[in-house]
């Protein structure tokens, strides 16, 4: 039986990596995809931890060579989720998440309309924006640019499957880790592996 593919979207500073953080560590068989990008690595990152670090002819070629499952330009740089992993992981029967933009979840979507997405929205742009300012990693310009960007993105969450708002980190975190689950018992889903164990 394959795995579930999961999308998880929201805009910067809404906690997305924090409740796939929690999720890994409930589900220690969960694979989290790690992305390629073009954009400078921040100093607290690693390279083939939180991503991988392309130049843009790099990201360019693995794009022609039909390496990536999806990818988008953000912010003036490439990001792309690396195709081989993601299948490997899936045909393996490990549940897989990713953490792309909304234009990644429509791509994604087009292509496996079997993956479950989800939106996670923060409590309120006053709080989004305390967020942005508390990492203490962006200049003032850019911090107005992502928020710009968290607006444009927020207008994309009608179009996924679920909405998570992020105002305790625990308790969203336990919402999408309710969802995962949910989609798991889906009778369809459960019919499958029945029928392949032939209990039915
Ligand atoms: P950041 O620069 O803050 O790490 O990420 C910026 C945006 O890029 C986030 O919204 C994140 O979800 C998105 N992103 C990260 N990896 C990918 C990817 O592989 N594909 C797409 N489409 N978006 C990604």
């Amino acid at each position: 039986m394959a795995g579930k593919l999961f999308v998880i979207s929201g805009p910067s500073g809404a906690g997305k990596g924090s409740i796939i953080e929690k999720l890994l560590e409930k589900d220690p068989t969960l694979y989290f995809s790690i992305s390629a990008t073009t954009r400078p690595k921040r100093d607290y990152e690693k390279d083939g931890r939180e991503y991988f670090f392309v130049s843009r002819e790099e990201f360019l070629d693995r794009i022609e060579k039909g390496q990536m499952l999806e990818w988008a330009e953000f912010a003036g740089n490439y990001y792309g989720t690396p195709a081989g992993p993601v299948d490997e992981k899936l045909r393996a029967g490990c549940d897989v998440v990713l953490d792309v933009e909304s234009h990644g979840m429509y791509s994604v979507k087009a292509m496996r309309p079997d993956a479950v997405t989800m939106f996670v929205y923060p409590p309120s742009f006053a709080e989004l924006e305390k967020r942005l300012r508390n990492r203490k990693t962006e200049t003032e310009e850019r911090i107005r640019s992502r928020l710009e960007q968290s607006r444009q993105e927020c207008t994309h969450a009608e179009d996924y499957d679920y909405i998570i708002i992020n105002d305790d980190l625990d308790i969203a975190a336990a919402e999408a880790a309710a969802v995962m689950t949910a989609e798991k018992c889906r009778t369809a889903e459960r019919l499958h592996i029945l029928k392949e164990d032939k209990t039915l």
